[in-house]
């Protein structure tokens, strides 16, 4: 793994507190209009530019609001590291997901849209004009867009943690490739374990679908499709209870324990990739915005907070559709919304 894709899964695990090189590799020249952004008076910013934020910033580019989007951690969002997206309309053979991501963020820019850089630190939202702080840079909207996603889920184990770009990884289309020719396992039994345990067969010589019950949580077709694949082995219904060896600064094995007979067994594989869910990125909203038990954001009417004048979209607000098409909807109401 290079240092460059360690770094980005530090970050995409939320271990760092700095963003990953590629956010910086992302920008481009044209990207910035000069007429919005710091030291003015925004009508709108959309917080994140994944599926939400970019289709936020469509329509209120479309509306002449002149959106100004804040990349956040991770640029694209969830769809700019996966693979194949099937279930997109209007795509009937499918399309990459960077691809539709990379699409929607011309269309922005087309309208309008202005892209900025940065994680949000700190917002004041106590009263208009809101305050946005990401690092040193200050921006003052009279609206809020939120549509910051959500981050890879890690297990909790102290070797997970130590390991993680060490053969750990939250990222199969990132790391999958250093991966050619070893045994390894994904964690997980939703539809992001299924997609991950297929993609990740092209190049594993073995890949282990490890989960903590029988049922799976992921639509059949998904689970269909890795049973069929005959690289991939499902293990269940373990938990794990550590990562082997933190000592050697490496993946060698997995300690597994059965729920149901308690029996515990060792899994030889030199790669283990999390796919267990996402964690809202509302840590900044604390305190300032309601939110479920689970950190997702509250809303009403459509995209509406309990401030008037901020909205939130995407899956920083949703924890049940999860969907591409689903974020895309809800980004386009909180556009209409702050419209
Ligand atoms: P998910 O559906 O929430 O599934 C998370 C899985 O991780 C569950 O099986 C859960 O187990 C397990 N898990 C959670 N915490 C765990 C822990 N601490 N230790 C061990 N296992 C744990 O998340 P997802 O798979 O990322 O999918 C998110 C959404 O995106 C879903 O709506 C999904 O349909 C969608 N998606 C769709 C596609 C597609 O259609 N191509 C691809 C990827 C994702 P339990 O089941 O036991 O709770």
């Amino acid at each position: 793994m290079g240092r460059r894709d360690f770094i980005g899964a530090l970050a995409r695990a939320g271990v760092l507190n700095f963003r990953p090189s590629r956010v910086a590799s992302r920008r481009r020249a044209g990207e910035s209009n000069g007429w919005q952004g710091e030291n003015h008076l925004n009508n709108v910013i959309i917080i994140g530019s994944g599926c939400a934020g970019l289709t936020a910033a469509i329509y209120a580019g479309r509306a002449n609001l002149k959106p100004v989007v804040i990349d956040g951690y991770e640029p694209g969002g969830q769809l700019s590291l996966t693979t194949m997206v099937e279930n997109f309309p209007g795509f009937p053979d499918g399309i990459l997901g960077p691809d539709l991501i990379e699409n929607m963020r011309k269309q922005a820019l087309r309208f309008g849209a202005e892209f900025k850089s940065g994680a949000i630190t700190d917002v004041d939202l106590s009263k208009r004009p809101f305050k946005i702080t990401a690092g040193n840079d200050t921006y003052e909207t009279l609206s809020l867009i939120i549509a910051a996603g959500a981050t890879a889920r890690l297990m909790g184990l102290e070797s997970e943690r130590k390991l993680i770009g060490y053969g750990v990884s939250t990222c199969a289309t990132c790391d999958g490739y250093f991966f050619r020719g070893k045994d390894i396992a994904v964690v997980g039994g939703g539809d992001s374990a299924m997609e991950e345990a297929n993609f990740l067969s092209r190049f594993a010589s073995k890949v282990y679908l490890v989960h903590r019950r029988k049922e799976f949580r992921a639509s059949k077709i998904m689970v269909d499709r890795a049973r069929a694949n005959e690289k991939i082995q499902f293990v269940t219904p373990v938990v794990v209870e550590d990562i082997s060896d933190v000592s050697k600064g490496g993946v060698e094995y997995m300690t597994l324990r059965n729920t149901e007979t308690n029996q515990t067994s060792k899994l030889d594989v030199e790669g283990i990739f999390i796919a267990i869910g996402h964690v809202p990125n509302t840590k900044v909203f604390a305190g300032k915005l309601d939110m479920d038990e689970n950190g997702y954001l509250i809303t009403h009417h459509g995209s509406r907070t309990k401030i008037p004048g901020v909205f939130a979209a995407g899956d920083v607000q949703d924890h049940h559709y999860k969907q591409a098409v689903t974020a895309a909807g809800s980004g386009c109401m909180a556009a209409i919304d702050a419209e």
